[in-house]
């Protein structure tokens, strides 16, 4: 595509589009939110308190840098060299937490006392209790009824943190239900409530928020790199999509380096034609999720159709509007994993690296193969969170992986 000069894919134009993705397509009655957000966010996020407060508490609090480990077993196997960005030893256990700190800081700093969050798999909540614990706000969770009978720990994490756990029980009782009753608590509570949202996901400016407080990422892998490797480029960026931030993050300082091939790795749950997966960018078609347009997994009246893959983090019907068009532009190239080549990616990781990483994170590592790189290419991995949440799903899996 034909780039001018002043063409960059990180930045979305002033009502939030990335190319015909994105943008703010909310009801009349959520407008004064959004908008009081999309007026404030870029000169609070250039603030030198906002800095300042956000650097200590990634260095202190979250425990960042995060390290660039080079995985020379990985890299003997797959002919290439291989470093993992080690979002895993993050507070938490993955790179969430990046976001809820930097948009509690937001919060704080539009004079909001309340803070509620949505949350499928629980791991957003989490991060999102956590960072209420440690500013002492109040913190409401919604959740899927579903998900909270299939999450029990993550839900005992938030109530151990002080969060209250508010179940979703319209629909299918899972992530998107959850996401309309914080929509609608937004609604009823516009003056004194922040919303966080978990990923490069909803109406402008929350992708383009999301993305640089996950940022961080790639400012610290070009700096690694370049100790490592005396260049601050890699060949390679790979990461895996739910809505996209953990890969939003790593992909971000690269977006306007060509030469860095970025991979996106989805979820092919059982295949992606088996009507069993969460292929959004293969299945997927315009329309609009969660405030913004983008791809989204639909049938032909509009009805969203159910996302599966055995990693619940992944599970989801869209992908933010930033991936919508580094895939439509070709700026990035999209790679599909099943469940079970995800599995073995986490028995690899786990047995040559001595790293357990979350399932999510495995469709990632499980692309390696299918890259093309070679011995001389220098492949980054974001291994976005740790394996411990996933472990029933490990423990009932356990002949694919030992
Ligand atoms: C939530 C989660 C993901 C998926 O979310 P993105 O917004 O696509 O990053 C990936 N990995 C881990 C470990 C997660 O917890």
């Amino acid at each position: 595509m034909a780039a001018s000069a002043t063409f960059s894919y990180q930045t979305p134009t002033a009502r939030g589009y990335y190319g015909e993705f994105g943008g703010a397509f909310v009801p009349e009655m959520l407008f004064p939110n959004v908008e009081e957000l999309r007026t404030q966010y870029e000169d609070i996020l250039a603030s030198a308190s906002f800095r300042a407060e956000f650097e200590q508490l990634l260095r202190d609090y979250v425990g960042r840098p995060t390290p660039l480990f080079e995985a020379r077993r990985l890299s003997e196997k797959y002919g290439t060299r291989v470093f993992l960005k080690r979002e895993d030893l993050c507070h938490t256990g993955a790179h969430k937490i990046n976001n809820t700190v930097g948009q509690i800081l937001l919060a704080q700093r539009l004079g909001k006392t309340r803070i509620i969050a949505e949350t499928g798999a629980g791991q957003h909540g989490v991060a999102t209790a956590t960072v209420c614990a440690l500013m002492g706000l109040p913190c409401v969770v919604y959740m899927g009824a579903v998900d909270i009978e299939r999450q029990a720990p993550n839900v005992a994490r938030m109530r151990l943190l002080g969060a209250e756990v508010r179940p979703a029980t319209s629909g299918s009782q899972t992530l998107k239900d959850a996401t309309n009753e914080a929509i609608r608590d937004w609604i009823a509570n516009p003056v004194d409530t922040h919303y966080i949202i978990g990923s490069v996901v909803g109406p402008h400016p929350y992708p383009d928020l999301v993305a640089r407080l996950q940022s961080v990422i790639s400012e610290e892998i070009r700096k690694q790199l370049l100790e490592k490797t005396g260049s601050e480029l890699p060949d390679y960026v790979v990461a895996c999509v739910g809505g996209g931030s953990n890969a939003a993050g790593a992909f971000y300082h690269f977006l306007d380096e060509p030469s860095v091939r970025l991979v996106a790795v989805e979820a092919a749950g059982h295949g992606i034609h088996s009507g069993h997966s969460a292929a959004t960018s293969v299945l997927g078609t315009p329309g609009i999720i969660h405030g913004s347009r983008t791809l989204l997994m639909q049938d032909a009246d509009g009805q969203i159709t159910e996302p599966y893959s055995l990693s619940a983090g992944l599970d989801y019907p869209g992908i933010g509007p930033l991936h919508a068009w580094l895939g439509a532009s070709g700026r990035a190239r999209f790679i599909a994993i099943t469940d079970d080549e995800a599995l073995r990616g986490v028995a690899e990781c786990s047995r040559l690296e001595g790293i357990i990483p979350a399932l999510e994170t495995a469709h990632a590592l499980a692309a390696l193969g299918q890259l093309g790189a070679g011995p001389d290419d220098v492949v980054v991995v974001n291994l976005s969170g740790r394996g411990d949440k996933d472990l029933d799903t490990y423990l009932k899996n356990m002949d694919k992986l030992v």
